[in-house]
């Protein structure tokens, strides 16, 4: 029984070259009853994801054999597990691009071990809830709801006006709750592609949105830099 019991437990593909690190995140992520596997390189990372297929891959960016980058792309063309970046600090560049080639997180190092564990349940959420919210039409995170059909959102079950904008805003957040949303994948999902460059629309709008949501604004997270996420409770 107990053995049936982990075997369904998410497993979490660790890509790390250094051994202090891999230790770390193995007693972290065992210890809270994830099933843990590593990779030390960008090739064998890649061989992992593929022959055991893991709910979660915690990506470093600093491997020997290939960019961090490539192994997400790769990862990408035909996974949708969650890929958390594990980053120094001051590689905000980095991460962003690595936030549009389709990693949906990141943790800078060095980074607690409830931290991780956070993140890694966030991802897990979200993946659930994807399969879940595709059929039903409407998205709700701690006192938020969003009825996507009908376009009215919620708070603590009383309803907010929200302009075509910051509707579409709010939904391109949620569609990816619990992940980061670069600046410019927003700009690009709301204003159009010839948007990008202007994260001022973006500071502007998101103002307005945190303003209407009152009580609720804590739900958004912003990464100074990179971009905002939604985090659902
Ligand atoms: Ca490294």
């Amino acid at each position: 029984m107990s053995r049936a019991l982990a075997s369904q437990s998410p497993l979490i593909l660790g890509v790390e070259d250094e051994p202090q690190v891999r230790r770390f995140l193995k007693a972290a992520l065992e210890g809270a009853n994830y099933r843990w596997m590593e990779a030390s390189t960008g090739a064998e990372a890649l061989r992992r994801a593929a022959e055991y297929l893991p709910e979660i891959i915690l990506l470093d960016l600093g491997l020997p054999d290939m960019e961090g980058i490539d192994v997400c792309r790769e990862i990408r063309k035909w996974s949708r597990a969650t890929i958390i970046v594990l980053s120094a600090r001051g590689q905000d560049r980095e991460k962003v691009a690595l936030l549009d080639t389709g990693a949906d997180d990141y943790l800078t190092k060095p980074f607690s071990c409830d931290e991780l564990l956070a993140r890694i349940r966030a991802g897990l959420r979200r993946m659930a809830r994807q399969s879940s919210d595709s059929t039903s039409g409407t998205f709700t995170c701690g006192p938020l709801k969003i009825d996507f059909s009908a376009r009215r959102v919620f708070i603590h079950e009383l309803e907010i006006q929200l302009t075509p904008i910051e509707f579409k805003l709010l939904g391109a957040l949620a569609a990816r709750s619990g992940q980061i949303v670069t600046k410019s994948q927003l700009l690009t999902e709301v204003w159009g592609p010839h948007s990008v460059e202007q994260s001022n629309y973006l500071r502007v709008y998101m103002t307005y949105l945190r303003r209407k949501l009152q009580g609720a604004n804590h739900i958004i997270r912003t990464e100074a830099g990179v971009g905002y996420g939604l985090e659902c409770p």
